[in-house]
């Protein structure tokens, strides 16, 4: 029996990398790959360590080790590849995921129940985080925080700036020590400056841990687990960055079925729910049928999504046909006065 081997000691995965694994314990930092046996049994990405894992490994020198046996989850947080019934393992074993938002990005109560869901689909318990709070003012800080315990009841919040450091310690207080937390949200709300802020060192760039391969060359990863002054664990891998990306890709269609099917009785079929006569979507508004805010978040996703799909070619007609709209308004403006 494998666990009554005493050879066998507990490490936990901090890395991943192409051809083996980051692990580390109390004392020591080993490169290691999984055994034979182990490749042979495994039936799908999950069988795979990932970051986060606990696993039994044997050492097999000060640098080296073999992984047999990843201890059961406790917590995973998962993605299925759009199309695919494989299931990508990007963390495991997080108990609390700071889900982050900032009032200058795509902000929507929305976001955060997607995020929420995700998180509490692999048993990870969700907080929310807002930062650049230096951005708004204190009654603008009061209503959304309002919103958001309304909306999610019993959720911790924490209302952060990086910038200038308010509520940061209070963000540090509530990690507990052997707990791991990770940070969830779309690109540039502040994850990284977060978790540098925690750290106490830009970390996130110049993290990187060099070890030997099995061929003797030697090769750089970035660390996708830190260890916090209060022994509170971080993990950040580009897993968790992905699921940002692909949330904003997304984030239309989903929430926003109640838009799509109003539309298809809008006037015109290539109505953008804007200024149209006819358009369903704007008279539902109006009536108060359909949620303001909810709309309000529409237009506003629906425009960054047109924007980041135009080639640069596009980009610049559009410059250049407003330019040609300007000129046009300003003559007929002259006509006007003369
Ligand atoms: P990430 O993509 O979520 O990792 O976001 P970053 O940490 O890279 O931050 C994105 C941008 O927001 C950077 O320009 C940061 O300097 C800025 N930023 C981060 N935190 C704050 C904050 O609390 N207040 C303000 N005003 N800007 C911030
Ligand atoms: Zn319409």
């Amino acid at each position: 029996m494998i666990e009554k081997d005493r050879s066998l000691i507990r490490a936990r995965i901090i890395a991943e990398h192409k051809e083996s694994y980051i692990l580390r314990n109390e004392s020591s930092e080993f490169s290691a790959k999984i055994t034979g046996k182990m490749m042979f049994a495994a039936s799908s990405r999950e069988d795979y360590p990932a970051v986060g894992d606990w696993v039994l490994i044997t050492p097999l020198d000060k640098e080296k080790a073999v992984i047999h046996e990843i201890l059961p989850r406790k917590t995973v947080l998962k993605r299925k590849s759009a199309g695919k019934t494989d299931v990508q393992i990007i963390a495991s074993n997080i108990d609390v995921a700071f889900i982050v938002q900032s009032p200058d990005r795509d902000y929507s109560l929305n976001r955060f129940e997607r995020y929420f869901s995700l998180a509490e689909s692999g048993g990870i318990k969700p907080a929310v985080v807002l930062n650049k709070i230096d951005l708004i003012d204190d009654s603008d800080l009061e209503w959304r925080i309002s919103e958001i315990k309304d909306r999610f009841k019993g959720t911790d919040i924490y209302t952060t700036s990086t910038l200038t450091g308010k509520g940061m310690a209070d963000l540090r207080k509530n990690i507990k020590k052997g707990l791991t937390y990770c940070f969830l949200g779309s690109s540039g709300v502040g994850k990284s400056s977060l978790i540098n802020t925690l750290i106490g060192k830009n970390l996130i760039k110049t993290g990187e841990i060099s070890f030997q391969t099995n061929r003797g060359r030697h090769i750089t990863t970035h660390r996708q687990l830190f260890i916090l002054e209060n022994g509170g664990l971080l993990i950040d891998n580009p897993g968790m960055r992905e699921i940002g990306l692909l949330d904003s890709k997304t984030g239309i269609k989903s929430v926003f079925s109640e838009i799509q099917g109003l539309s298809k009785h809008c006037r015109f079929s290539d109505c953008t729910h804007t200024h149209e006569p006819g358009c369903a979507v704007l008279k539902a508004v109006r009536s108060g049928d359909l949620d303001k805010s909810q709309y309000k978040n529409y237009i506003k996703l629906a425009k960054e999504n047109e924007f980041n799909t135009m080639t640069r070619l596009e980009k610049r007609e559009k410059d250049r046909n407003f330019g040609k709209f300007i000129k046009k308004a300003k003559k007929q403006i002259k006509k006007y006065e003369s």
